[in-house]
């Protein structure tokens, strides 16, 4: 008799499994920028989202699922700290609805999107939760800035550099009100930009470590050391577990008036033999070689894995319309890779002796010499270990940063005027 119970409830519960999609995975992704929520399952999912004030208040409808363990887990996962969210509840508002409804913080701006299964990942319906009022990181920089005696000091007491060749880290002179060439050191502004995040894990280590991770202990480095630099500054393009587009890490150093960006990444490659670092700048006419034309697609397909809402228009699109030559820059940005790579060549193997260029969405800055830095390789059990060693992580942020003066040092003509912001 109760073996014909259970199996009875058995198939009761497998009949109620197949009424609905069952969700497989839910993830969350709070930062400053927006919050990300994520809700992944083998079949799309059909939503309705709307919003309701007083207070505010989000409904996202789903069609046709079943309520199961990883669904209602969800609501654990909202954090005290979540920028946007106050809570979640879960239930089912009428039958074939199971409805979300986001008791949030403050009023903000939406988008509910899906994509298609791409990577490890199966489909995705996902909600992105934008603040109406976003954080500028101009702003931002200048309010850590205001404290900082720096920006203002003259040269003459402000600029040291120890670099055997220093030169000054200067502005070119500008006509003040009376004529008068006004010497100021400029703070500097190095955008730092932690590869993937979020959605994209990047790369893995046969040990379990995601490139995602490393890429921002890294540049957390190398913002404290940029910020421990005389009449520099570091900006954080992504300070968090979520993700930017790649055109929205350009935009965002645009943004912050950057005078350099730098991006930290950690190779891959199915032989665990791979080894060394590696910089790039990026090409106008075609890659370098195979290998680098490879590892641009690979890095560009984070936009693919991060899931980028095609639905909406392109907020990046202005700046590909200026359409200008980036040849100077591009220029400047080997430059800079050439010096970094120098400063590499102290502490680790070079996977090639020399700088590597093709067509990486992230360096696309018209107007910012920008490079990408490839650490080391995570798919290397030695290297995977060093990228996770925080002295090792250290000396990658000394070497970026010492590549970054020598740059300056050599390069004094530091005051091109910038393009104006489309953004
Ligand atoms: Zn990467």
């Amino acid at each position: 008799m109760f073996v014909k119970l259970a199996a009875l409830a058995m198939l009761l519960w497998l009949n109620a499994a197949e009424a609905g999609v069952s969700i497989s995975s839910t993830r969350i992704w709070p930062a400053q920028d927006y919050t990300r929520l994520t809700i992944e399952s083998k079949q799309s999912i059909r939503h309705n989202l709307f919003t309701i004030n007083n207070p505010d208040r989000l409904v996202v409808d789903l069609e046709d699922v079943d309520i199961n363990d990883t669904l209602n887990q969800l609501t654990g996962k909202i954090g005290a700290d979540d920028p946007y969210i106050r809570s979640l509840r879960i239930g089912r508002f009428k039958p074939g609805i199971v409805r979300l409804v986001f008791d949030l913080k403050a009023e903000v701006k939406p988008q509910l999107f899906d994509l298609k299964p791409v990577g490890e990942y199966a489909y995705r319906m996902v909600l992105d939760i934008y603040p109406v009022h976003p954080v500028d990181p101009m702003m931002a920089l200048l309010e850590s800035a205001a404290s900082s005696p720096q920006i203002t000091e003259p040269v003459a007491t402000a600029t040291h550099i120890d670099v055997p060749q220093s030169a000054p880290v200067v502005a070119a002179p500008k006509p003040g009100p009376n004529g008068i060439p006004e010497m100021r050191a400029r703070t500097l502004i190095i955008a730092i930009d932690a590869g993937h995040g979020g959605e994209d894990p990047g790369a893995h280590g046969r040990r379990g470590t995601h490139e995602k991770d490393v890429t921002l202990a890294i540049a957390r480095k190398v913002k404290a050391l940029v910020d421990d630099t005389p009449n520099m500054r570091g900006v954080l393009i992504r300070d968090g577990d979520y993700f930017i587009p790649l055109g929205g890490r350009v935009v965002k150093a645009r943004k912050a008036n950057a005078d350099l960006f730098v991006s930290i990444h950690a190779d891959a490659f199915i032989k665990p033999n791979a080894r060394g670092s590696s910089v790039f700048a990026l090409s106008e006419h075609g890659a370098t070689s195979t290998a680098a034309r490879w590892l641009a697609k690979k890095e560009n397909e984070a936009d693919l894995i991060g899931g980028v809402n095609l639905d909406i228009k392109d907020p990046y699109l202005a700046r590909t319309l200026l359409d200008l030559s980036q040849t100077a820059t591009i220029n400047d940005s080997m430059k800079l890779a050439k010096y970094v790579l120098g400063e590499l060549s102290n502490i680790n193997d070079l996977h090639r002796g020399h700088v590597e260029q093709a067509g990486f969405a992230v360096l696309k800055s018209p107007d910012i010499p920008s490079i990408l830095v490839e650490t080391a390789f995570i798919s290397n059990p030695d290297e995977e270990s060093r990228l996770n060693d925080s002295a090792y992580q250290d000396k990658l942020a000394q070497a970026v940063l010492g590549g970054i003066k020598r740059y300056f040092a050599q390069n004094p003509a530091l005051s091109k005027p910038k393009l104006a912001q489309t953004n």
